[in-house]
């Protein structure tokens, strides 16, 4: 890696980096102003704080250019606001000049920041611009913090008054590829003395990674778990998600009931409406036999175009929805607001490369 042994101050969590201060003799109360200073205030000049002097003297000894730390202040490179203003995606660059999305939205009062956990993805799906790009590297927990921190920082110059309260992992990449990272960094923002987004407001989409998803039971991670279905047969399913030819339909079903049973909680199913490839209403009624006995909510969300694939019209949309209610499942047609210049995952990056070609 190019920054050698040095590692990013947003990498460590609460109690990690009071371990790393303690080992420089720096006691605990300094270590909160700390965390408090770089994750609760989002502070990235360190250098110009007031600090008592045993952290001034530990901040310039140990972080900077040539120091043993440095902080994750990723440079936004293009942004593009929905015509409702609603909607502001960043295209930010990392450190190493890898550019990733990151989305804030606006709507009723609430605020959702929209993170990437990987730059690209390996997973291929046919109909994301981002799986189209393929896998690049998987992001650290510091460069999924900066996000948020970024997206904070954006809602506080609109208005000091609101707070960023919700976040979802639905930017690029797959969230339990990657699963050391984002797990690092959900316990960071998730700590109230820092960012502080309450658990229940943080969802993790996954295509379905089996292991990540018993994982999650496993462990007790307390956060939202989004299932992206797209497909009500294997053949069907697997012709738009390459991933499930590795973790076929079935297994993915029989690993949602087993996380429903072990955590007590819903699971979202996120279904991309793509014209004439899983919008039919048969579809619909084998889904609603599929997820049978399961505790779930179904998304319909209708194909932001890209390349071959158009998205369903709300007619056929509205039919499917009331097919999957008719069946006994709660289910949300979203139409896309306000997504209109923000686009699905990945696309304004892919758009931005034409743009530059
Ligand atoms: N890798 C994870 C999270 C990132 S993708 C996952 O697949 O769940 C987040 C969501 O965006 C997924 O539900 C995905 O299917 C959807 N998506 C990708 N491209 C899209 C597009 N062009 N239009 C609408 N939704 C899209
Ligand atoms: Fe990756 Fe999700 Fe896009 Fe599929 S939809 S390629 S899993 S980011």
């Amino acid at each position: 890696m190019s920054d050698g042994a040095q590692r990013s101050l947003h990498d460590l969590g609460f109690s990690e980096l009071v371990e790393v201060l303690g080992r420089d003799g720096v006691i605990l109360h300094h270590a909160k102003v700390l965390w408090r200073t770089l994750q609760g205030e989002g502070e990235l000049d360190l250098a110009g704080r007031d600090f008592l002097p045993p952290l001034k003297r530990w901040v310039a000894e140990s972080v900077g250019e040539g120091k043993a730390f440095f902080l994750d202040a990723p440079e936004v490179v293009d942004e593009i606001r929905s015509s409702d203003g609603l909607t502001r995606k960043f295209l930010l660059r990392l450190r190493d000049g890898q550019v990733i999305e990151t989305v804030l939205m606006g709507y009723q009062g609430r605020h959702t920041v929209c993170v990437s956990t990987q730059a690209g993805c390996a997973m291929g799906c046919v109909f994301c611009a981002t799986g189209q790009m393929g896998f690049v590297r998987h992001l650290r927990s510091g460069e999924i913090v900066a996000q948020v921190l970024h997206a904070r920082r954006i809602l506080n110059g609109i208005d000091p008054e609101k707070r960023l309260r919700n976040m979802v992992l639905m930017g690029m990449g797959e969230p339990l590829h990657n699963y050391e990272a984002v797990m690092s960094a959900l316990d960071s923002i998730s700590n109230r003395r820092g960012i502080g987004i309450g658990p229940t407001k943080i969802s993790i989409s996954t295509v379905g990674v089996v292991p990540g998803i018993l994982r999650l039971a496993e462990e007790g991670r307390p956060y939202c778990l989004a299932v992206s279905l797209h497909g009500a047969t294997e053949d069907e399913r697997s012709a738009l998600v390459p991933a499930s030819k590795r973790w076929p339909l079935t297994m993915l079903i029989a690993a949602c009931r087993k996380y429903g049973e072990i955590t007590g909680r819903r699971i979202f199913f996120e279904w991309t409406l793509i014209a004439g490839k899983n919008d039919s209403p048969e579809t619909a009624k084998r889904l609603v036999e599929l997820l049978r006995g399961i505790d779930g909510h179904v998304n319909l969300i209708p194909l932001n175009p890209t390349r071959g694939f158009s998205g369903t019209a709300s007619g056929a949309g509205l039919e499917f929805q009331k097919i999957l209610i008719a069946g006994g499942f709660p289910c949300t047609f979203r139409q896309r607001r306000g997504i209109d210049v923000a686009a699905g995952c990945g696309m304004l990056k892919a758009e931005k490369r034409m743009r530059t070609a």
